[in-house]
This record gives C-alpha cells, structure tokens and sequence, in this order.
C-alpha cells in the first residue's frame, strides 16, 4: 500500500511541473525558431555564393574559349599569308616562263590557290565575328560577376549581424531554460524532452472541445476525462503529444482578473 501510495504521489509531483513545462516549451518554440531563421539566412548567403561561383566559372571557361578562338584565326591569317606567298611566287614564275603548256599549268596553280585564299579569307572573317561577339559576352559576364560579388560581401556582412544577435537571443533563452530546468520534475522534462527531439514542435498541448490541439484529431469522451482528472500523463493516441487539461488554468486567469477588476 506505501508502495501505491508513494508512487501515486509521485505522479501527482509530476504532473505539478506541468506549468513549468509549458513555459520551458515556449522558450524552446522561440529557440526552434531562432535555429530556423538562423538555417534561413545561411542559406541565402550559400545560394549567392554558389551563383558568383557559378559565374565566375563560367568566365573562366569563356576566356578559355576565347584564347581558342584567337589562336585559331592565327593559324588562319598563317594560313592566308603561305597562299598569297604562293601566289606571288607562282606569277613571278609565271612571268620568266615561254611555253604555253607550263604557263597553263601555273595559272591553273593560282587560281586553286586564289580559291583556297577566298575559303580561308571567308573563314577567318567568320571567326572574328565570333570573337566579337564572345568578346561581348565576357565582358557581360564580368559585370555580372561584379554585381554578385557585391551582393555577395553586403549579405555577408548582414549575415554576421544576424547570426550574432541570434546566437545572443539563443543564449538568453538557454540561460532562462537552464533556470526553469531547476525547477522542473525531472522525469516529467525528460519526457517532454524525449517528445521535442522527435516531433520538433510543441508536445504538451491542451485538449480543447475534446480534440488534440496538436493534431487537431477528436478524442474520445474517456480520454478527456483521463485528461480532465490530471491523475497520470495522458497522451494523444494520434500524435504521440502529452496532453494537459486548460480549465484550471483559465480558471485562475479569471480569478486574477477579477482581482484586478476589484482593484481598479
Ligand atoms: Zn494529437
């Protein structure tokens, strides 16, 4: 009987510590919130680091691009050069020659090489277009680069701002928590502790107009009176949430306010 006894008593303790609880829970709300903003504003400055890296990945690349290109209307103007010497010295030969058969021969020489040249010339003007044109594209990316990297340095130095006051607001908040934790039946903390880690949300929640206000579900009319009796820790059989009974609580609201009311 002692045995009964003791142990009811020490349910009875711990559900005293529910009040305690629900203040450790909004603090705990306000710090999940905090991580998240905190999460936020990580990732907004990892995306714009990610597009600067971007961009200027692809600046590299197009000036890789262009040297290609430039060297490649080198070879050309190379080329277009060696036909025109061809040329020059086939008609000086041309010149020096008498019989019709070997003159024939050379002209028809130069024209394949006046052929070639045109081929070559239509070539090249073909690439410098394009390198005009990539060369415009670079300098738009460079701007672009500029541009984010701007954006880039001022969200950085917002971003520690931020993360600062955060980390100041957190530690605040754990320090409130720390003090609270004294005061709280332990089992009962370690239960709702054990909830938060899986459910990352509020876990002890009132039921109001017999439903979970956790999982909004609708519960049977024992539940509640379980609930009600505040004799054992309750638990909503959808959600897994510790449940609490509001009545009291409104109750001595009312009282306070009524006080307050005489007061005035
Ligand atoms: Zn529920």
């Amino acid at each position: 009987m002692i045995g009964i006894k003791f142990f009811f008593r020490a349910i009875k303790q711990m559900l005293e510590s529910l009040p305690v609880i629900l203040e450790i829970q909004e603090l705990d709300m306000k710090m999940i919130r905090l991580m998240n903003i905190k999460k936020q504003r990580r990732n907004e400055s990892y995306k714009v680091q990610q597009e600067l890296d971007d961009v200027v990945h692809k600046t590299v690349g197009k000036d890789e691009h262009i040297a290609l290109t430039r060297k490649d209307l080198r070879i050309l103007e190379a080329q277009i050069t060696d036909v025109n010497m061809r040329i020059e010295k086939a008609e000086a030969k041309q010149n020096s020659i008498k019989k019709v058969e070997e003159f024939n021969a050379i002209t028809g020489e130069i024209t394949s090489a006046q052929r070639e040249k045109t081929r070559l010339e239509s070539q090249a003007s073909e690439v410098t277009d394009r390198l005009v044109t990539e060369e415009e594209s670079i300098q738009d990316l460079k701007n672009e680069v500029k541009r984010v990297q701007e954006t880039s340095k001022s969200l950085q130095k917002e971003l520690t701002v931020a993360i600062e006051e955060i980390n100041r607001e957190g530690n605040l908040l754990q320090k409130e928590r720390a003090i609270l934790a004294t005061t709280a039946n332990h089992d009962l903390l370690q239960i709702y502790e054990r909830l938060l880690h899986n459910k990352k949300d509020r876990v002890l929640v009132a039921v109001e107009n017999r439903t979970c206000s956790g999982c909004h579900i609708v519960l049977t009319a024992q539940h509640e009176n379980l609930v009600r009796r505040c004799e054992r820790p309750v638990f909503c059989e959808h959600c897994a949430r510790l449940h609490y009974w509001k009545v009291e609580e409104e109750a001595v609201a009312g009282d306070v306010a009524v006080k307050r009311r005489r007061k005035k």
